[in-house]
């Protein structure tokens, strides 16, 4: 059994049925395991996902008290987005390009400390780095721990369900995972202290980074615009957090194997499409980044805006990035003008 097809923690219901077939658990499975995930009574070690949900319903009520005391159609305007834009690019900047796919390298700590607390922190970064390492290795098969073809909820919920990792690596796997975290700069626990909580992440550094990140970026909205404007922003990372979790579902097509489209989605070796509004607010162009992973830069065509490239390409201008991966080029001469000439010689549409 290799690394990837063990590293993330089991569900209950399985990855798959008795005939190695993807196992598609009903709602009220999937919920109870949500629930009992979750239960930070029953098992310490559900600490890290109950945290990462206390979050975000700890920002509801900042959106509650935007709508009763601060309304005003131009913060509601800039919590949509800051939520959308910034949050949305912020987590293909950090958690996607660089924690897992390493397509950047910081030139030193302070940009990698900065850009990692550009926006307000939410999503732990082990959870998101180790399964999505899963879901490259799967994409679309069992074991895959977002596969849209489990259904709307699988993928909803697979942040607690499906996507922390295992609570049984011997020292030499935990290691391994540790070797996949290092340059994220997340500090780390030993394998004893992993084996008492189930988590890379310290819970006592981790509370306080969310204290500090929260705080930080409160007070800063506060002087620009008052708690109404502080309350606009937190509001709209409440529905950015929620948002967010559909990505993965909507990304693989919802699980329909039909939806690539000629000279728009040339990866076909799993379901993933490009669709406009990820790409435009995230530059997550999920289809040209399963052609290449590593890649800095998804958005490879005219139209397909990319602002987290825009950032990269940014801070390497000013010297906080030294260097980066960029396969437009490559993604050009295999695939698109092959395709355009193609079309050009049989008379069709480009
Ligand atoms: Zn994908
Ligand atoms: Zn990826």
């Amino acid at each position: 059994m290799s690394f990837l097809d063990h590293v993330l923690e089991r569900p209950s219901y399985g990855w798959t049925d008795t005939s190695g077939a993807l196992s598609v658990p009903s709602k009220r499975k999937l919920l109870g395991e949500f629930v009992s995930r979750l239960n930070v009574f029953s098992n310490r070690k559900n600490w890290l996902s109950f945290f990462s949900w206390f979050k975000v319903v700890a920002l509801l009520p900042f959106f509650v008290f935007f709508v009763v005391f601060h309304f005003s159609w131009l913060f509601l305007l800039a919590g949509f987005l800051y939520s959308m834009v910034l949050m949305g690019t912020h987590g293909t900047i950090w958690h996607h390009r660089y924690c897992t796919h390493r397509a950047y390298v910081f030139s030193n700590r302070f940009w990698r400390f900065v850009t990692r607390n550009l926006s307000l922190k939410i999503i732990p970064e082990e959870i998101y780095v180790i399964s999505h390492h899963v879901h490259h290795a799967k994409s679309d098969q069992p074991g895959d721990p977002y596969n849209a073809s489990g259904g709307f909820l699988y993928c909803f919920l697979a942040d607690v369900n499906h996507q922390p990792i295992s609570r049984s690596l011997d020292e030499k796997d935990y290691n391994r995972v540790l070797g996949l975290m290092k340059h994220t700069g997340v500090r780390s626990n030993d394998f004893r202290q992993y084996q008492k909580w189930g988590s890379v992440a310290r819970p006592s550094q981790t509370i306080l980074h969310w204290v500090l990140n929260w705080g930080f970026w409160y007070g800063v909205f506060y002087l620009l615009g008052g708690h109404g404007l502080a309350c606009a922003l937190f509001g709209g990372a409440f529905f950015w957090a929620v948002g967010v979790r559909t990505f993965n579902y909507e990304g693989h097509a919802k699980g329909e194997k039909d939806k690539q489209r000629d000279g728009i989605d040339y990866n076909r070796h799993d379901n993933s499409i490009n669709q406009l509004w990820p790409g435009y607010v995230a530059g997550e162009w999920h289809n040209n980044h399963h052609l290449y992973p590593s890649s800095a830069r998804s958005g490879f065509l005219p139209y397909q805006l990319d602002l987290a490239w825009y950032y990269i390409r940014v801070l390497k201008l000013i010297g906080g990035v030294s260097s980066y991966k960029d396969s437009r080029k490559q993604f050009l001469e295999r695939y698109h003008t092959p395709f355009v000439a193609g079309r050009r010689r049989t008379g069709g549409e480009v």
